[in-house]
């Protein structure tokens, strides 16, 4: 039987549901959660290629109308407000009305569009998460944000809207890129370190996950969405002044540096930036005395054996580390110029802090480079 995380959020609690198999029996396990078996489905073509007909099947089995599909093109430029018109005119063409359930089915990307949509679709439809890439099923699923991305930056237009059911079919993983699945394991290791035992169950089973073991995954999706969901209904807004939601930005200060001095062109997956960024952030958090000197190597080694980029010498192309410390200067979370990070005192003990020389970053990020 599949395990079932509740995400116990005061408002709407919901279940994320994971295992193998789910997507043939999608329109059971989502019956008892919505107020009427009319859905519109959201998705990109290459998913919707590989995975829509068994969702299709599993909805008809539970007597669901799929009132309209909605299929985008692959990849972060559907993303955007003339993609979002798109798939709202679609799916009120369809004719959906207030019980009409939106469903996403895809990526990070198809999940932030769709639950977009859902937020603002008649002023709020109800919602579910189908996710397909490993990213998705360990953090973008859960925690409610949706949204677009503007010339502005990214993901500066958006909602929160919490979905109904989470459904995370582990067998889906199965037909993703494996560049994509280690991408992914980017956000698994964070999130090992934010939790502690789950980064010695990394360090030892991270391997088998990337090589598809099914056992392995759903063990990786379940405890990263634990470790999310307990971060998010302790703060569900992004309101806390310190930790809350924003430990989950371990390694991202870095990550966003580096994504976008490549001008999100695709060429380093935001996972793979992720995975630099948590060997920066021990690395960081090692120079300034906060951890023990042996993390930053353990870190390191731990995402070289999964296949990820652990140090900025492992990227194809080279950064200097002005423009870095240019970009974390300007991230949209940064208040009065100040670099905030997530440093670690270990697995289990980060903390957020903007108390760090901008030399001591300087320096790490020539030294690493
Ligand atoms: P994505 O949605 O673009 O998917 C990556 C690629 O994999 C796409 O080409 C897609 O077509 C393909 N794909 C997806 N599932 C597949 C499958 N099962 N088999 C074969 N191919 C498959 O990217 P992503 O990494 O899933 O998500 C990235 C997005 O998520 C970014 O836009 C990011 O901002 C967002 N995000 C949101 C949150 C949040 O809290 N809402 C958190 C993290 C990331
Ligand atoms: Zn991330």
């Amino acid at each position: 039987p599949p395990s079932r995380l509740p995400v116990a959020l005061s408002a709407n609690a919901y279940e994320v549901v994971i295992g193998r198999g789910l997507l043939p029996r999608a329109g059971g396990l989502l019956a008892p959660h919505l107020p009427s078996r009319r859905v519109a489905i959201v998705s990109d073509a290459a998913v919707a290629a590989l995975h829509l007909p068994t969702l299709r099947a599993g909805l008809a089995e539970a007597g669901f109308e799929i009132r309209a599909e909605v299929t985008v093109p692959p990849g972060e430029g559907s993303k955007r407000l003339p993609m979002l018109e798109e798939v709202l005119e679609a799916i009120l063409a369809a004719g959906a009305d207030r019980g009409t359930a939106v469903i996403a089915l895809g990526g990070g990307v198809v999940g932030d569009l769709a639950g977009f949509a859902a937020a603002v679709a008649l002023r709020g439809l109800p919602f579910v998460q189908i996710p397909t890439t490993l990213l998705a099923q360990v953090d973008s699923s859960v925690g409610g944000k949706t949204g677009v991305n503007l010339r502005a930056g990214k993901n500066l237009a958006g909602a929160f809207h919490q979905p109904r059911i989470v459904l995370a079919d582990t067998d889906a993983l199965s037909t993703l890129p494996a560049r994509e699945l280690r991408a992914g394991w980017g956000e698994v290791a964070k999130h090992g370190l934010l939790q502690g035992p789950l980064w010695d169950w990394c360090e030892a089973q991270g391997p088998a996950a990337m090589a598809g073991d099914p056992d392995a995954l759903r063990h990786a999706v379940l405890e990263s969405c634990r470790l999310k969901a307990g971060v998010v209904v302790a703060d569900e807004k992004e309101e806390a002044a310190e930790g809350g939601r924003a430990l989950l930005n371990l390694g991202h200060t870095f990550a966003h540096a580096l994504e976008a001095e490549c001008g999100y062109d695709g060429s380093l997956l935001h996972g793979e930036a992720v995975a630099v960024g948590l060997g920066l952030a021990a690395s960081l958090s090692a120079r300034l005395g906060h951890c023990a000197q042996e993390w930053p190597g353990r870190v390191m080694e731990h995402l070289a054996a999964v296949g990820l980029p652990a140090r900025l010498g492992d990227l194809p192309r080279g950064f200097s580390a002005e423009a870095l410390i240019g970009r974390m200067r300007k991230d949209k979370k940064v208040r009065d110029g100040a670099m905030r990070f997530v440093l670690m005192r270990g697995a289990g003990g980060a903390f957020t802090t903007s108390d760090v020389p901008p030399e001591v970053v300087a320096a790490l990020l020539r030294d690493e480079g």
